[in-house]
């Protein structure tokens, strides 16, 4: 016999029918009748299955004390309609079988509630809990949904290198992959030959494919890059992970409205797809995790995004009235609380802030005449501040070449990424949506480091 998964029985299955079903024991209850409840949950839904196994189901007997939360069950039964509220139907074993115990002495997730810095440290079993359950599906569903939305607008998904030779960031936190023996080195000698390195040269791990990404681009049209990143920064932030996913859509012809456009819209696509293909675990989130979340997450599905200026937001900020720990200065970047203030308390939604000064940009942005600012746009949500950050692309050549000048990288080093200046140069736009912070906003999860599997943070790596 197949089995079903427990989310399909408790939406589908229909009184009379039998199923089998696996799973881990979240609750058992004895009557005094000599029958018991068991709640099964094989991670498929937030609600689990109630079983009725009587007394007389062969085999239970033996095994009736070991079947306590944790572990795990194969159980074959009927369904009927339950007369207990809060689920159609029910289960009446007839079947039943152990797997493997969970010593209720031992096992640490017991039913009471966890806090979240201690299911980080037993990161390997935390999936079993309901919030990371619902994190998981909701997270998956986000997957899906960022292939959906682009796949059905003609965007090609693409694979960019994980190891790199260039700082696309230009911020230098970058992670260095070497196959040397630095332990070694460090004894005899006092500098580092890199032509000894595996790859000839300095390596890394990339902080970003969005320059592989600007040369498919340039050849087959719109594109995307969904993959992991890696940023050596030591911040210990709730918004911040050392490893992180990032899609990095990259589209030629696209001026920065059309990149704005873009963003707005792929943000409310993601925002219905979960409303619609998980309510119940959206509605657990707004019950235990943040009660404001439901709400958050349909304002944003639904109202246009405000475009202000940065020179604008700057002046928003000092006329505010409102105290801030990092000053407000045209030409500072901006800081989570600036950010917050902005789209929680002034305009009370989503916005995106666009034309930053270049001195705090990278490289690849486009210059606008003024000689100040970059065709930059940084797309802010309340609760996480910057989600998404873009631009237009810097596309003529000599001024691409003299804005590395300015950030101290050797044009040299770039010269493939300049012939696609050289070579049949467009106007193009990209941007990158942080995974994790997407997955925090709609959760309402207060850390980002419960937003991804196995989190890596400054001095942690475990898992
Ligand atoms: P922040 O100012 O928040 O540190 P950033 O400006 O350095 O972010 P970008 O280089 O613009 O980030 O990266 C694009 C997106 O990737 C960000 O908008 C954010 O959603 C996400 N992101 C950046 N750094 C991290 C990180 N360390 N952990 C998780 N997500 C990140
Ligand atoms: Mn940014």
């Amino acid at each position: 016999m197949k089995r079903t998964r427990i989310a399909h029985v408790l939406a589908e299955g229909q009184p009379g029918e039998t199923h089998q079903v696996c799973g881990w024991v979240r609750t058992r209850r004895d009557s005094k009748q000599g029958f018991s409840f068991i709640e099964l949950n094989d991670g498929s839904s937030m609600q689990g299955l109630q079983i009725v196994v009587d007394a007389d189901v062969p085999g239970f007997e033996e095994i009736h004390k070991l079947i306590t939360t944790g572990a795990s069950l194969r159980l074959v039964g009927k369904l009927q309609e339950s007369p207990g509220k809060g689920q159609r139907v029910e289960m009446v074993a007839s079947e039943i079988e152990l797997y493997g115990t969970a010593d209720a002495d031992t096992y640490p997730l017991q039913k009471k509630r966890h806090s979240f810095e201690f299911l980080r440290e037993i990161a390997h079993l935390r999936p079993r809990t309901n919030t990371f359950g619902a994190i998981t599906r909701v997270r998956n569903i986000l997957s899906a949904g960022i292939h959906e939305f682009f796949q059905t607008r003609g965007f090609q998904y693409i694979q960019t290198p994980v190891i790199t030779t260039s700082d696309c960031e230009g911020a230098g936190e970058m992670f260095q992959v070497t196959t040397l023996n630095l332990e070694r080195i460090a004894q005899i000698q006092t500098e580092i030959d890199f032509n000894q390195d595996f790859f000839g040269r300095k390596a890394s791990l990339t902080v970003s494919g969005q320059l592989e990404a600007e040369i498919f681009a340039c050849a087959i049209g719109e594109c995307y890059t969904f993959g992991p990143t890696f940023r050596a920064e030591n911040s210990n932030t709730t918004r911040h992970l050392a490893e992180f996913w990032m899609i990095e859509p990259e589209m030629p012809f696209y001026d920065l409205n059309d990149n704005m456009e873009l963003a707005e819209e792929f943000i409310q696509f993601l925002m219905k797809a979960v409303l619609e293909k998980a309510p119940d675990d959206m509605q657990f989130f707004n019950d235990r995790i943040e009660n404001t979340v439901l709400e958050t997450v349909k304002q944003i599905a639904e109202t246009p995004f405000e475009r202000v200026p940065y020179t604008e937001a700057i002046e928003i900020l000092t006329s505010s009235g409102e105290k801030f720990e990092y000053p407000v200065k045209w030409g500072n970047d901006l800081q989570s609380e600036h950010e917050r203030f902005l789209t929680e308390k002034h305009f009370k939604k989503p916005i995106i802030l666009f034309d930053y000064p270049r001195t705090i940009k990278p490289f690849y942005m486009r210059c606008n005449d003024d000689g100040k600012t970059v065709r930059a746009m940084d797309v802010l949500v309340p609760r996480i501040g910057e989600i998404i950050g873009g631009s237009q692309r810097e596309e003529r050549l000599d001024v691409l070449e003299n804005r590395m000048r300015e950030c101290d990288l050797n044009p040299d080093d770039y010269w493939w990424y300049l012939d696609l200046r050289r070579f049949g140069t467009v106007p193009h736009s990209g941007f990158g949506l942080g995974f994790e912070r997407i997955v925090q906003l709609v959760t309402g999860m207060q850390n980002i480091r419960d937003c991804i599997p196995f989190p890596r943070t400054p001095k942690n790596a475990a898992f």
